[in-house]
């Protein structure tokens, strides 16, 4: 199969579909690969690299989308990439369909195969392939909030750690599933005084058994999270409710109690943040203070490290991206119930129960 590779050109998107290591792989499977040249710069990867992991590299995007199979990326095509989609091609990326009536409009038009990242399960429903980046955004959300807890920073000037005769900063962790796990094992890597709240008691339990005394888990409920905000000098906000905007588990009237200068990272930010008072931000200029306390709510964490984020998307992109180009796409799907999950749309319809209800596609 040929498959392309473009250059990401949606905002401040530095990430970039296919690694060269991952170029290697679909060539040595017998694959041609074409890369649009500079798409990875933002990983650091020239096209030298991926000329010798076996690519071609073609000057713009448009033989790309005009020859070849599959066509893999990132984001959600923008409006000019998608005028260049066309039917029997399959598009391989996150698309993020429900909330985006004109991009479903322009993908059901173009009559391509789609299948989004997002939407592909994993044993237990999963979502493997959103999970890397949750894994990112968790373990940033710690770094982020330490810098935002230096003075110069508007913080409090608290060192998480502490030092030996100082106590450390304590981090309390609201929701612990993926992003808030890995928040917890980053903050108790720097001795931070961690606890993590949830209100499933299977996922207190895990956290439980994995951290053992090395963090607290404490139910979520109003008095505990007043309780807690009321100590902490960082507040990680990590919960998700699949489906719905996230609950605001912190009024704008808890702030009072909290420590000037204290910090509230809102990873829950994309989902439209869990802080009454979360506004989304950017990496260009991430933070601002309300009634004393500094916050951070950058809605796409895992751009600022694109290298390490490009990395772990194609740890779980790959395999897939590897059958559909061996077998063909039906095929592909037919062999793995998980990844036929993935399939939003097909030949002029949508083929995806969630995103064809909530734009009225028929299904
Ligand atoms: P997850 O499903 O793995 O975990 C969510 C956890 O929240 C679950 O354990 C759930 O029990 C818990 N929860 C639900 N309601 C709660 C409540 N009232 N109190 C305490 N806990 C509660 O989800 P995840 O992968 O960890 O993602 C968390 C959020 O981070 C999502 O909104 C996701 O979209 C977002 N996210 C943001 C970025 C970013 O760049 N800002 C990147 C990745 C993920």
């Amino acid at each position: 199969m040929r498959i392309g590779c473009p250059r990401e050109i949606k905002n401040h998107e530095y990430r970039v579909g296919l690694t060269p290591e991952s170029v290697r792989e679909l060539v040595t499977h017998g694959h041609e690969v074409w890369v649009e040249s500079g798409a990875g710069l933002g990983i650091g990867a020239d096209d030298s690299q991926y000329r010798q992991a076996g690519a071609v590299i073609k000057d713009g995007p448009e033989p790309i989308f005009a020859e070849c199979e599959m066509i893999v990326k990132v984001k959600e095509p923008q409006a000019v990439e998608r005028a260049r989609l066309r039917e029997g091609q399959v598009l391989y990326t996150y698309l993020h369909l429900a909330p985006d009536p004109e991009q479903t409009a322009d993908l059901v038009k173009s009559g391509v195969t789609a299948i989004a990242y997002e939407t592909v399960t994993g044993p237990g429903n999963s979502l493997p392939l959103l999970k890397p980046m949750s894994q990112v955004a968790g373990r940033m959300s710690i770094q982020a909030g330490a810098t935002a807890l230096e003075k110069a920073h508007g913080g409090r000037g608290v060192l998480l750690g502490g030092v030996p005769g100082v106590l450390p900063g304590r981090v309390m962790v609201i929701g612990g599933g993926v992003v808030g796990f890995n928040a917890a094992q980053m903050a108790v890597g720097l001795g931070a005084d961690v606890t993590i709240l949830d209100r499933d008691p299977e996922v207190l339990e895990r956290l439980g058994t994995h951290f053992e005394s090395r963090a607290k888990t404490r139910f979520s409920n109003r008095a505990n999270i007043e309780q807690m905000l009321c100590e902490a000098e960082l507040v990680i906000g990590a919960v998700l409710i699949p489906g719905a905007a996230a609950p605001k588990l912190v009024t704008r009237d808890m702030l009072k109690c909290m420590k000037p200068g204290a910090v509230l990272v809102d990873v829950a930010i994309d989902q439209g943040g869990c802080f009454e008072t979360s506004h989304p931000t950017t990496h260009a200029d991430p933070t601002y203070v309300v009634d004393g306390i500094v916050h951070y709510c950058v809605a796409n964490m895992p751009g600022a490290v694109a290298r390490t984020s490009t990395y772990a998307l194609n740890n779980v992109t790959l395999p897939h991206a590897l059958r559909i180009a061996d077998l063909g796409w039906r095929d592909a799907l037919r062999e793995n119930p998980h990844l036929a999950e993935g399939l939003n749309v097909h030949a002029g319809r949508v083929t995806y129960r969630a995103v064809a209800d909530e734009l009225g596609y028929p299904y």
